[in-house]
């Protein structure tokens, strides 16, 4: 029998929860062999297809997993996908570990008459044509000139920043040219973004409403604000004055759309015959209509479920260990909830309870062989970090004026120039 110290541990899963966990894992298990394995070309998950373009100081999280991948702590595996190139049983034959950080990667569906209408699109769908997501190359923004957001989340924030932004909010980013220009061709003329909760309780970051109020663009009023309660918690507070700052007849007029702002307002139905024509909203005991060429649910995140590992990780849990030998991380095991650094302590938890199984004997290697034991043809496939810096080189040296990068959007193109 092998020492625990030379465990064999793959990662299913490049984004910020199998990161952290590589750098929690080597910590306590320096001599161990990590290598994590993600579907696409590049690293990083949704800090890279997720975090909005025009957020590059967040999109900068990466750096602290440089290191990790130079050092030699874990390799990077990327273009190798657990349900199509290997299967969750191959992992567990060549790893005495295995953990799924594999994320939740579709739009959650409200679960209203009309929510499947054609012009009703789902956050993460427009967040990936933004940040040219491989999937989503084929992608036309398409919303006519009334927007209803669904939901008042940070993730419904950044969609709503989108839809208010000219060009020139885009300077040193990295969002899709092409998407955005479709967009700013016939940009939305209202647009209403409607909370369930009260403005105190709604779920996005003060900060985030800040930064719409301090962009010289849109107008925005509200009939369903209500004052602070100065006895709330600070966050509450904070985010009940960023409102009001929103609102306030002081604010300078800006051009740009009309935004409203529904609280309390719970969507009941999506009207429309073979195109969404409004939104049905109970507000306290009211029902109004807000008129709409397109919906926008930001309601959160699900299991996919034509990802193999979705039946692991539909349900979230607090402990991380499904059985010995096999874990889950990030939002594959709390569900679609928390920021990035959220992750790091998830992660720590996690590797803990990996820890516990070894010293407690429950997780002992075997002698097995890890990513050298893989067929040639899943070794050779596999896209590395050097692979990946390659990539990555190419897209900063051939991105336009006033952008930082130019993210290829079609997946066998990044494969390509990354392989040189
Ligand atoms: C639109 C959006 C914007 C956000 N903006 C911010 C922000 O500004 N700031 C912030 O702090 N947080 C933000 N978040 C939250 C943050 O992105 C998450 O907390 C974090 O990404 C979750 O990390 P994860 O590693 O669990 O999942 P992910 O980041 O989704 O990573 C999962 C990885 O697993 C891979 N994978 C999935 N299935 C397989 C498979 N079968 N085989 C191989 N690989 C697979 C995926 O390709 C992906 O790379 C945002 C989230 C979204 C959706």
């Amino acid at each position: 029998m092998s020492s625990p110290a030379n465990l064999h541990i793959a990662i299913i899963g490049a984004g910020p929860s199998g990161c952290y966990l590589a750098q929690a894992l080597s910590r306590g298990l320096p001599e161990s062999s990590i290598t994590i394995f993600d579907r696409l070309a590049s690293p990083f998950g949704l800090i890279r297809y997720g975090v909005a373009a025009d957020h590059q100081h967040t999109k900068a999280i990466t750096r602290q997993f440089e290191r990790l991948f130079t050092s030699g702590a874990a390799h990077f595996a990327g273009d190798i996908e657990i349900g199509r190139d290997l299967t969750l049983a191959d992992l567990q034959e060549h790893f005495d570990a295995v953990i799924l950080a594999s994320g939740l990667t579709i739009d959650r569906q409200l679960d209203i008459p009309g929510a499947d209408l054609p012009g009703v699109h789902g956050a993460g769908e427009i967040t990936r044509a933004l940040n040219s997501h491989p999937e989503s190359a084929e992608l036309q923004p398409d919303f006519g000139t009334d927007v209803v957001i669904i939901g008042a989340g940070n993730v419904a924030l950044d969609i709503l920043r989108f839809l208010v932004k000219d060009a020139t909010g885009y300077d040193a980013s990295d969002i899709n040219d092409t998407y955005l220009s479709a967009y700013l061709s016939s940009p939305a003329h209202r647009v209403t973004l409607a909370s369930r909760s009260r403005a105190a309780d709604s779920k996005g970051d003060p900060q985030m409403i800040k930064e719409l109020g301090a962009l010289p663009r849109a107008r925005y009023s509200s009939a369903t604000a209500t004052a602070a309660d100065p006895t709330a918690d600070r966050t509450a507070v904070a985010r009940s004055a960023a409102f009001a700052d929103l609102f306030s007849p002081d604010r300078a007029q800006a051009p740009g759309p009309e935004v409203q702002v529904l609280f309390g307002a719970i969507p009941t139905r999506i009207l429309g015959a073979d195109h969404v024509t409004g939104v049905e909203f109970a507000v306290g005991n009211e029902t109004t209509v807000v008129p709409a060429t397109s919906v926008i649910t930001a309601v959160g995140f699900a299991s996919d479920p034509d990802n193999p590992l979705s039946a692991l990780t539909a349900t979230p849990a607090t402990s991380g260990r499904l059985a010995a030998g096999l874990y889950r991380t990030g939002w594959a095991k709390r569900g679609p909830n928390g920021a990035i650094p959220e992750n790091r302590a998830c992660a720590k938890s996690v590797a803990d309870e990996v820890l516990a199984d070894i010293a407690s004997g429950t997780l002992s290697p075997v002698g097995k062989t890890g990513f050298a034991g893989l067929p040639s043809t899943v070794r050779d496939r596999a896209v590395s970090y050097d692979d990946w810096l390659r990539l990555d080189a190419h897209e900063r040296s051939t991105a336009l004026a006033n952008r930082v990068r130019h993210k290829l959007p079609d997946h066998t193109h990044m494969v390509k120039i990354a392989r040189g």
